[in-house]
């Protein structure tokens, strides 16, 4: 996984380290299986997880249990792979200040190889298909690990949040989309080709809604920050009295209506809002059962920006979990809880990530 850094090179083993040897020891921190090497987690130092987003980029010192001592945040500068770098860098110079920073973790939506050294594809970035973590190891002199930023948020979860004490975990993020990954025995499960956990585009309604991956009635287009979204402005355009305060809150205009301003009414107590977030509940609750049939894990955990509508969200998925389980009545069933470590999950993932694998060796 990692190769051998700058700074810590003693030229090529010639055999193994003892602590390569042993196979089970540091499983807890193993990171993308694959077989290869096995992790430290002893090492107390500091790192900074830096999550990289559409509109901004988020970085934080976080200490060996998870949490942050200090952060800085900038905007995300387009997709110029020379300038998010230069803000990674001006990051990672200003919050090095004070701290001894051991390395550096960058979370981002989009795929990266398995070795969290390339950006396979990644919406926010431009590169494709380029080392980026080498370039980046170059102008840092640290180790840096990247990794995609639903891995990040699932290993935060498992570690540090609602998911401790589960080895066997799938972590849901609910935004403008649907963001999925793994935590299974100890390590984040990204598949042979590191693109597992695209639970999103699960079809769970042929011939449905137009995906923008290309496909129809996947999943996101339900159970989503958007697809509440949706489902109101068509409420608020129906002309329906039930939509009457959705329809004031946005001054007359059904356009304005988003997921969030949905969730906030939702929480003040309007009837139709609470009504659109219980049938998006009821969507994530079909799509959880459908998950747990194919991988059977002990706990879903729920993060993203729709998780502030609490129970409202997660009792009708409860619910819907409950009626749609194969073999319901006969067989343990996971349970659904929200996530414990808010927006921040990514960034507290991603550093604690690259502290806990900065020391694999191949
Ligand atoms: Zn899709």
């Amino acid at each position: 996984m990692y190769g051998a850094l700058s700074g810590d090179q003693a030229g090529p083993l010639k055999r193994p380290a003892p602590w390569r040897l042993r196979p089970a020891t540091y499983r807890a921190g193993q990171l993308h299986g694959g077989g290869g090497g096995h992790l430290r987690l002893g090492r107390k130092g500091l790192a900074i997880g830096i999550d990289i987003g559409g509109t901004k980029v988020a970085a934080g010192v976080v200490d060996a249990e998870g949490r942050i001592l200090s952060e800085a945040r900038r905007s995300t500068p387009g997709t110029d792979p020379r300038a998010v770098e230069q803000v990674i860098v001006e990051l990672v110079e200003e919050l090095g200040q004070g701290h001894r920073i051991w390395s550096v973790g960058i979370g981002a939506a989009g795929w990266m190889d398995l070795a969290g050294g390339t950006v396979l594809f990644s919406p926010h970035l431009a590169w494709r298909n380029e080392p980026l973590r080498e370039n980046l190891q170059r102008l840092l002199r640290r180790p840096v690990l990247l990794t995609n930023d639903a891995d990040a948020a699932a290993w935060a979860e498992w570690r540090f949040g609602a998911g401790q004490g589960e080895d066997r975990l799938v972590c849901i993020t609910l935004g403008t989309g649907i963001g999925g990954a793994m935590v299974m025995d100890g390590r984040v499960e990204r598949g042979r080709f590191g693109v597992a956990g695209e639970f999103g585009h699960q079809i769970i309604m042929p011939g449905g809604h137009r995906c923008e991956c290309g496909n129809r009635g996947c999943w996101e287009q339900y159970a989503s920050g958007n697809a509440l979204g949706r489902e109101a402005r068509l409420l608020a355009r129906s002309n329906s009295p039930v939509a009457q305060d959705l329809l004031a809150a946005v001054d007359g205009h059904p356009e304005a209506i988003t997921g969030a301003i949905v969730t906030e009414l939702a929480l003040a107590g309007d009837r139709a809002s609470r009504e659109l977030i219980e049938e998006v509940g009821e969507w994530l609750g079909l799509g959880l059962a459908n998950l747990a049939a194919a991988l059977d894990p002990g706990l879903f955990v729920i993060g993203g920006g729709l998780c502030s509508a609490g129970d409202l969200l997660v009792e009708p998925a409860r619910k819907a979990f409950a009626r749609n389980l194969t073999g319901r009545g006969f067989r343990p069933a996971a349970g659904i809880e929200l996530a414990a470590l808010g927006p921040n999950a990514g960034l507290i993932g991603a550093a604690d990530l690259s502290r806990v694998s900065s020391r694999v060796r191949r």
